[in-house]
């Protein structure tokens, strides 16, 4: 691997911290590269809640969580960083005058590292119960996401799940599935009130069929589909089986650091420790966002964004000790070429 692919900057999470590295990696001229395990950025915003208003960024009253992201996309690339998706990084090596990072899809090499890995690679939980495995595993009409709504024509789904994604789906796929059965182990669904009030108004035109607190027992198979559900009620115990002919899991993600627990940082709370600077105990490698802890923590997409800046500044520092850390204001800075005239307001 030749120099050039030695990135200044490697960035480990394209979440909302992670994107505003990118920026700032790009404000302060340094090469970047942005690594995901996911197939898209925008962090838990995307693959969490990305029909959730958020009423919390500064600026912002009141956004759509895929808006932000895309505008976080857009000010997080606009200098072009290398974005690496569905690679996940599973080894951090330190090395002569430059940090190793495994990936899937090769290694990659780079002058500092910084972590903005969420609350993991955020894995999907799946159901625990006989059958979900060996139909999961071979692909067999089991599933965790709907990527494809139309993949879903014609056929019975069983969605499984009580937040937003369960209920938004049993509200999207009414009328492309031939039959759409909805169930939760709990009575309440935790879900958007506007998205229960719809579900119910269809539960009540028969259009879905809602069953509650209800549970997977077991899952079969038949010809290579997924061909039957016993569920059980959580309070009686009693079975009942549905034909089905497919089943989504819309069960939430699990929070795990994976590999990164291995990577000899060192660690508090199930969280990546870090200095005032954003530093962690590895030389070059610095975390920001929900992955970290300190005194004081809050886990906030507004915290985030400062303690991007923070940990990218000190990066480029580190690169070059004659680079000052504070990197001047957007608002003076010749790589927006800002035209002075309209900034005084001429
Ligand atoms: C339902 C919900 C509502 C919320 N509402 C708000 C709100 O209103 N206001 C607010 O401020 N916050 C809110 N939050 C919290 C907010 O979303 C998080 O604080 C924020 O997303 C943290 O951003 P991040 O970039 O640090 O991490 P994340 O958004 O978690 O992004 C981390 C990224 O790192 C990737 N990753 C992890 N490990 C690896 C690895 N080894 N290799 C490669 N990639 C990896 C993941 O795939 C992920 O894309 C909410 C959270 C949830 C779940």
């Amino acid at each position: 691997m030749s120099d050039a692919s030695i990135k200044d900057v490697t960035i480990i999470g394209g979440g909302p911290t992670g994107l505003f590295a990118a920026f700032y990696a790009g404000l302060r001229g340094v090469s970047c590269r942005i690594v995901d395990a996911l197939p898209q950025l925008g962090g838990q915003l995307m693959a969490l809640y990305p029909e959730k208003y958020i009423f919390d960024v500064g600026g912002l009253p009141r956004i759509l969580a895929k808006d932000l992201a895309k505008n976080m996309i857009e000010q997080g690339t606009q200098f072009g960083p290398e974005v690496v998706l569905e690679a996940e990084v599973q080894g951090l090596t330190l090395e002569d005058g430059h940090i190793r990072l495994a990936t899937p899809r090769g290694d990659l090499l780079t002058r500092t590292v910084v972590i903005t890995a969420g609350k993991g690679a955020l894995n999907p939980r799946v159901l625990e119960c006989p059958g979900w495995e060996e139909l999961y595993q071979a692909r067999s009409g089991v599933y965790t996401h709907v990527h494809q709504p139309e993949e879903f024509r014609g056929r019975r789904v069983l969605l499984v799940g009580g937040g937003d994604s369960a209920v938004d789906w049993a509200l999207g796929l009414q009328g492309i599935a031939r039959e759409v059965t909805l169930i939760h182990r709990r009575s309440e669904f935790r879900a958007h009130r506007a998205s229960v009030q719809e579900l119910r108004a269809l539960e009540a035109q028969g259009k879905v069929n809602v069953l509650t607190p209800y549970e997977v027992r077991s899952l079969e198979g038949d010809t290579g589909c997924v061909s039957a559900a016993t569920i059980f009620h959580n309070d009686t115990g009693e079975d009942r089986t549905l034909e089905v002919e497919a089943v989504v899991a819309l069960l939430g993600f699990k929070p795990d650091l994976g590999p990164i627990g291995t990577w000899g940082l060192e660690l508090e709370k199930n969280s990546i420790k870090v200095s005032q600077l954003m530093e962690t105990n590895l030389p070059g490698v610095y975390a920001a966002g929900d992955v970290v802890h300190y005194p004081g923590k809050l886990e906030l997409i507004a915290t985030g964004y400062g303690e991007a800046a923070i940990a990218v500044n000190n990066a480029v520092h580190h690169i070059n000790p004659k680079a000052r850390v504070a990197p001047g204001h957007s608002t003076n800075l010749k790589i927006f070429k800002q035209d002075e005239g309209e900034d005084a307001g001429e």
